[in-house]
């Protein structure tokens, strides 16, 4: 190749690469749904970058450097919170509501008539946003991310009227403040109205994630995005109540809600609920349900939190929004677990500003109750992020007649499908042969919770695994054996294999619960996985309980479905070869969250007999906050039992076996050491 075609080359890839990034710049920063990961927007910047450098003579006039300047970059600062930033558990009705207060009241060891106080507003529908002030000024502003780490989003929002450089009254030292950033109905449709057709803004929820999200803070500064606070994270002064805390967020003129209201009852609650949700049309902004937490901080700090979701909060939503459409068929997904779910495809409709084609029939007892079949029409809901279900029939279609019966054999790999007693679905028998099985497995694998491969996801998976480079878990980290073969494949070059290969290796290090997670056994999610990892902390224990299963048994909190799923997955010979490739090429490490040293801390316990003064629930979570094990029965692993009112047969085994016994008080009062 003379030089001459060699640069009309490296011209075509230039203009194919502006074009490709302009393009996912598109969808990641204005339309807020990116097609493609962020390392593959880095290696199309990355080799854009690289040829520019190589063929200074060549750079276009549109080249991606020049319309975005120096904003070419996908990523913002990570911005670690202060303390963890919760998401919300749903409730969709009264009952709901009733059940959610009878557990609170019943974890802190009251009667439900014990009326306690709550706030209750509406949910706003937009972004969680964290911000830091140190002496009374604005240090940071970030994202809720997950939960941990955000992206910092300061300069984003530094032109919101809502949110103030600076406190102007009486002011903690620290104080994080937690609020929603949203636009306006009115205005939502104003920015929409200024952009290109395949630009819009599917909702206003969409359109306030678009205009904080740019890294062209610019833009941001045109949109009209609006704040109000609702939580409050870490904080150097001790608030008693929300209502205080809104109190000085009024001061400093930091909106809260207008329609936020105290509460005691449940009649209160749902009177005030039905008079938003009337409300609604004329709020100035989308909401999408109502917020209800418990008033007192000093009662939130003991119920603490279940994972992600706070004990002491719920949203309840608003009925989601229903439409009508035509079946055109029935489709099988064969999930990771085996599950065989009816799918409809739709006669696509708009549902809420979104676009649907597909819902779920749930399984088929489903399709019988409800009388559906293909050409019917049927009545579609969308709640929320769920995906959308078939509700019921609103049109008989009789041009069909065929019943819809469930499939004799797996849709994937043919094999017979099964039914467990006491289960609604059903499933592909064979478990560890199937393709959407397996495939299902190494994509949980390679996924954010697992172990969170940059650049590689169910597509590239897929590719790999239909062309054998991989067909379990751990052929991942032999990709390399096939270099030659992924470079030359279509979408593939030196510089994304090498950067693939790399964020393979970076996946190495892990903590032992997101390893457990990772393995997708049924039942064993992420809240049972930190389960096991704390039991076990290391996978050559965990391996031995097949040898005694009774450890496992006397786990607090793990239930017999997921001890069931868990032994029969390690009974099987393939999956214990897998796992102990595992163990050798990663870095499993057992991660324990820095815990208060405490008299309790390492220890064994075991509760029996009636606690006056808290109740089990919260005994348990205390005990387990400073560090300590709980098992549901006495064994010479026992450290101490912890004896209330009528104390059974467990204080006796425990005299036999010599075990320290601890009465309430004493426990109290060593917990609160
Ligand atoms: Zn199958």
């Amino acid at each position: 190749m003379n030089k001459k075609e060699k640069e009309n080359l490296v011209k075509k890839r230039l203009l194919e690469l502006s074009k490709e990034i302009s393009k996912h710049n598109n969808f990641y920063h204005n339309l807020d749904k990116p097609e493609i990961t962020d390392a593959e927007f880095d290696f199309l910047v990355q080799e854009n970058n690289k040829l520019e450098k190589k063929y200074p003579n060549l750079v276009l006039n549109k080249s991606p450097n020049k319309f975005v300047g120096s904003k070419v970059k996908n990523k913002f600062l990570k911005s670690q919170h202060l303390s963890q930033m919760f998401s919300l558990a749903n409730a969709f009705n009264e009952n709901d509501i009733v059940d959610f207060i009878k557990r609170i009241n019943k974890f802190l060891n009251k009667t439900y008539e014990n009326n306690l106080d709550f706030i209750f507003e509406p949910k706003i529908d937009g972004l969680s946003l964290n911000l830091l002030y140190k002496n009374g000024s604005l240090v940071s502003a970030a994202t809720r991310g997950d939960g941990f780490i955000g992206e910092n989003v300061t300069k984003n929002i530094i032109n919101i009227n809502d949110i103030p450089k600076y406190l102007n009254s009486k002011f903690p030292d620290l104080i994080e403040i937690r609020g929603e950033v949203f636009i306006n109905k009115e205005d939502f449709k104003s920015i929409n109205s200024g952009l290109k057709k395949n630009e819009r803004f599917a909702n206003s929820r969409n359109a306030a994630a678009g205009s904080l999200r740019q890294l062209d803070t610019s833009i941001s500064h045109t949109r009209p995005l609006r704040f109000i606070a609702h939580g409050l994270g870490k904080c150097s002064f001790i608030y008693s109540s929300i209502n205080d805390y809104y109190n000085d967020l009024n001061k400093w003129q930091i909106p809260t809600n207008n329609l936020s209201k105290l509460c005691n009852t449940v009649e209160n609650i749902m009177s005030h609920y039905n008079k938003v949700n009337n409300l609604r049309s004329d709020i100035d902004f989308d909401i999408d349900g109502m917020v209800l937490k418990i008033n007192n901080f000093e009662l939130q700090k003991r119920l603490g939190n279940v994972g992600k979701n706070p004990r002491w909060a719920i949203a309840l939503k608003f009925s989601s929004e229903k439409a009508n459409t035509v079946i055109e068929s029935i489709d099988y997904q064969v999930g990771r677990t085996g599950a065989i779910t009816p799918v409809a495809r739709l006669k696509q409709i708009n549902i809420g500003g979104v676009a649907v084609s597909n819902a779920s029939l749930h399984n088929f007892d489903e399709i019988n109750k409800k009388n559906i079949n293909v050409h019917d029409t049927v009545e579609i809901e969308r709640a929320g992020d769920v995906i959308p279900y078939v509700t019921r029939l609103i049109k008989k279609n009789n041009s069909n007649n065929k019943k819809i019966k469930p499939p004799k054999y797996c849709p994937v790999c043919n094999s017979k499908t099964i039914k467990e007693i006491d289960e609604a679905i059903l499933r592909c028998s064979n478990k560890y042969g199937c393709y959407s099985q397996k495939i299902g497995q190494i994509i949980h694998f390679i996924s954010k919770k697992s172990l969170n491969i940059d650049g590689f996801g169910e597509k590239q998976a897929k590719q790999f695994f239909e062309l054998k480079f991989i067909e379990k878990c751990e052929d991942i980290f032999n990709l390399y054996k096939f270099k030659t073969q992924i470079i030359n494949l279509d979408g593939w070059g030196e510089l994304s294999y090498s950067n693939l290969i790399k964020s393979i290796a970076n996946s190495k290090k892990i903590t032992f619960e997101k390893f457990i997670y990772s393995l997708g056994i049924r039942f064993i999610g992420e809240v049972n996985s930190e389960i096991l990892a704390n039991e076990f902390n290391n996978l050559s224990n965990l391996l031995l309980i097949t040898k005694d299963t009774s450890r496992l048994k006397n786990i607090d909190g793990l239930g017999p479905k997921a001890i069931s799923s868990l032994l029969e997955y390690l009974d099987n010979k393939e999956n214990l070869n897998s796992l102990k490739s595992l163990q050798k090429i990663l870095e499993i490490k057992h991660d324990k969250k820095i815990k208060e040293k405490s008299f309790f801390s390492g220890k064994n316990l075991v509760f029996t007999g009636t606690l006056v003064s808290l109740s089990r629930d919260e005994a348990k979570y205390l005990a387990k906050s400073k560090g300590a094990k709980i098992s549901s029965a006495v064994s010479k692993n026992t450290d101490y039992l912890i004896i209330g009112e009528k104390a059974g047969s467990k204080s006796e085994k425990a005299k036999t076996l010599g075990i320290k016994i601890i009465n309430e008080k004493d426990f109290v009062f060593k917990i609160n050491q």
